[in-house]
Formats: C-alpha cells, structure tokens, sequence
C-alpha cells in the first residue's frame, strides 16, 4: 500500500491523506486550509484527480478536517463518505456556518469594490454543495468492524476530542499479507467534561498521527471545575462584574455549559445568570442531546440524577438578534458565553464593543488564538483594538487558561504511541503540527526507539 500526506504536513491546517491499496483510493479526511485563506483557487486545486478517489474517510467534524469536502465533490468525487453518526450531523452544520463565513467574506469584498472582477471573491462552494456533501455520509458506529471491499477494513475507535472524533484504523490484506495503519485524527484528552477518555488504539504497523501539542505541556493541578469558579467567584461575587467567555459552539461551549451546571447545581456558588449567545450552540447543544449515549459516564449519570446537562435555572440561550442586545443591558453580575472563540465576527463583537472599556469585565479565553485575530491581539496585551469600525481602549481584564483544551500534550501523544508493541510499529508519521512542534514529539519517540517520519506534503512512501 502507499501513503500521501497531502496536507497538514508540517502545518496544522488542511488534513489529507491518501491512502492507496492496489487501484483502490481512500482519502483520509478533506480538510481547509486556512494558510491559504481559504482562497478558492487555493484549495481547489487537489494535487489528484478527485474523481479517481473510491471513498472518503473523515476522522471529525472540525473544518480543518472536513471544510474542504464540498469541494471535492464539485471537483469530480463521487464516492460515499463514512464516518460516525454524530461526525455527519456536526459536519453538516459546520461545512453550512463555513459557506455563510465565505458569503459574508465575499459580500464584504464587494462592498469595499477591491477586486470586484477577481475569482478570489467566488464562494469556494455554496449551500447546494453541503447539501450534495452530506447525501455522501454513510455512518458507522465506534468499535464496529465495516468492510469497505474484499481487502480492506475499517474500525472506528474514540479519541475524545470532540463528539464522534475517531481514529481510524485500517487492516488491508495486500499479496495475501495483512498490514494495519491507524491515522488517529485529532486526540483528545482524559477527564475532560462530557467527552469520553481517548481509547487505546489495537496494535499497528504504521500510525499516522497528530502533533499539535508536541513539545508543549498542559497545566497540571487545578480542574476546569475549580479554574471555573476561582474566576467566576473574583469577577462576578466579589467585584459584581461580568465575565465574557468566548468559545467555539461546537463542542468547547457544550463542555463549558456542563462544567457550568455542575457548580451552580450543587450551590457551590451563588446562581450567576449565564447567557450563552450562539445560535450554532443551541444547534449543536441538539446534537450532543441527540447522541446522548455517547457522552462520558459522568455526564450520563448526570442526565439520570439531575436532568439536562445542558439546561440549569440561571442559564438563557439567547436566540435572535434582539435578545442579543438586550444582553448588554443586562445589569447584574453575568457569563457572557458566545462566539467565535477566537473574536473574529459572530455575535461576541457585540459583547466585546460594550464591554472592553469596562474595568469590571473579564474575558476568559479558553481556547487557541490564531496570529492575526483580535483574540490573539487581545491576549498579547493590545492597550488599544479595533471593533465595529472604532479604537477602543481595553480596560476589561484578559485572561487566559488551558484546562479546557481539546488537543491531548506532549505527554497524552506519547502515550499513544507508547501502547504500541515497539517490535510491531514500523513507522510512526507525524502530521497536524507545527514543524517545531513535530520535531519536539519526534526526538522523544526516536529516545524511546520508535522510527519517526516528518513527512513532506506530497511525497508517497511505499508501505
Ligand atoms: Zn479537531
């Protein structure tokens, strides 16, 4: 068999793998490229013929992963896709939020008259696209053996994450010898609210995984619980202020929401209204009620003894515009949850224009912020941004924390592959990272006699 690493090589964005067995052609998630902006010549020009693909794999919902599967079948795939149930319905409604990110972005460049002729104003795909992507999903549940043909098979195993995040492993019989190769898509990390542990991956000759965190080592010690309340109880008990946490709908705000209830249900605080302002929230929330036997034993058995996870007395899902609004007249101590995690557009503009020059406002950033977004201008200590078309001075305080972090450490990576059988593993081949990052994870395996591969976009190994 032969193995491409098509993108997310040495980078983090725009996960692509092909692998091929005899003339058979599986693409391993179609992810978008956000180093290229998500430009539609960029990332329609496949380095193979998509209507050569026989199947795609997809490891997650995320759009890095998934955001470029439209595209693909405008290009010629006609294939079936697979992946597990929850991954199709969160795709579904992540590829819809990306085409309404592409319309907005194209409307905006119009408006401005830069360009006005130019193919970079183009969608790279629209709506009727989603909808021909998502006839494609055929989904297949954790643990649960699927033959794809006579040669191969393909297993889905959880890794955390994400709702219906898996690692994809695959046995191929090849000249009548049986090979394993796993790519592991994104892993996630243990005890984290409402996700399941990653789980352990069966014995392989190759893995293809994931190297984000390589390097680089969560914080120990404190919980999302007790980092939750230490914040919560200094900004809106003690100082009566409000706290604004911008998050990802899908899948940080349901683990937040969940961390959230625990301390205001056993009175471990005093109730502080939350607003969570996001409309791609509620959607999702739905999702993750839906697929409610897959969620951790802890939120399960949350569900049996308290009711919702995802519902408690102080807590208001805000839907239309209006209501938005009328957050920011809301006077009393509050949580503000909204997006996007990382500030650029979404409702959180609003939050963040009303309240950046208020002393008595904290924003707590839970997750990562990109270079060039007014997340991470924020978090380098900008004494003065740019919101809604005017400079405003920040005044509000800005933290930072990681408990909430769905990518597993250096550490959690490690480990991954350390439950491997060392005299089985052939090679382990690094993607999804920074090259730093890659180099950070590769030393430790090659310390510890695992054969490491950095791969480069495009070259195939022969396996
Ligand atoms: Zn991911």
């Amino acid at each position: 068999m032969k193995l491409t690493i098509h993108g997310a090589a040495r980078q983090v964005t725009g996960s692509m793998h092909l692998l091929q067995v005899s003339q058979y052609k599986i693409l391993i998630d179609c992810g978008l490229d956000y180093e290229k902006d998500r430009s539609i010549q960029s990332n329609e020009n496949f380095p193979f013929n998509p209507g050569e693909i026989d199947v795609v794999v997809l490891t997650h919902a995320h759009i890095d992963h998934s955001g470029n599967l439209p595209t693909l079948l405008r290009m010629g795939f006609n294939g079936q896709i697979l992946c597990t149930p929850p991954t199709a319905d969160l795709t579904e409604l992540l590829l819809l939020d990306s085409v309404s990110i592409f319309m907005h972005k194209s409307q905006k460049k119009g408006r401005h008259g830069k360009n006005k002729f130019n193919n970079s104003n183009q969608p790279l795909y629209l709506q009727k696209h989603v909808m021909d992507t998502v006839e494609r999903f055929v989904t297949i549940g954790f643990n649960k053996p699927f033959r794809i043909n006579g040669d191969i098979e393909l297993t889905f195993v959880p890794v955390g994450h994400l709702l219906g995040a898996a690692a994809a492993v695959f046995k191929v019989t090849e000249h009548g010898t049986e090979k394993t190769i796993a790519f592991t898509g994104d892993i996630g990390r243990k005890n984290y609210p409402v996700l399941n542990d990653p789980q352990e991956l069966p014995p392989v000759d190759y893995l293809v995984t994931e190297s984000t965190y390589g390097g680089r080592y969560h914080s120990k010690g404190k919980s999302v619980q007790e980092t939750l309340m230490e914040v919560i109880e200094k900004c809106c008990v003690k100082e009566q202020g409000r706290l604004i946490i911008p998050a990802f709908s899908i899948g940080r705000t349901q683990s937040l929401v969940f961390a959230l209830n625990k301390i205001f249900s056993s009175g471990l605080l005093p109730p502080v209204k939350v607003f969570v302002d996001s409309p791609m929230a509620s959607m999702a929330t739905g999702i993750f009620r839906k697929y409610h036997n897959m969620v951790n034993q802890e939120a399960q058995d949350f569900y049996k003894n308290q009711g919702d996870e995802f519902e408690f007395e102080n807590l208001t899902y805000v839907e239309s515009l209006k209501d938005s609004r009328q957050v920011s007249n809301y006077f009393e101590p509050c949580i503000i949850v909204s997006s996007a995690g990382m500030l650029e557009g979404g409702r959180i503009q609003d939050h963040l224009f009303y309240n950046i020059q208020n002393y008595y406002c904290t924003i707590l950033f839970i997750g990562y912020c990109a270079k060039g977004t007014l997340g991470h201008r924020l978090l380098r200590g900008d004494s003065i941004v740019h919101i809604k078309d005017r400079d405003l001075a920040v005044y509000a305080t800005i933290q930072q924390t990681d408990v909430l972090s769905a990518h597993g450490d250096h550490d959690d990576l490690m480990a991954i592959v350390k439950h491997q059988d060392k005299a089985k593993l052939n090679t382990v081949f690094l993607v999804h990272g920074e090259t730093v990052s890659m180099q950070a994870l590769a030393g430790s395996l090659e310390f510890e006699g695992y054969r490491t591969v950095i791969p480069e976009k495009d070259i195939t190994y022969e396996l």
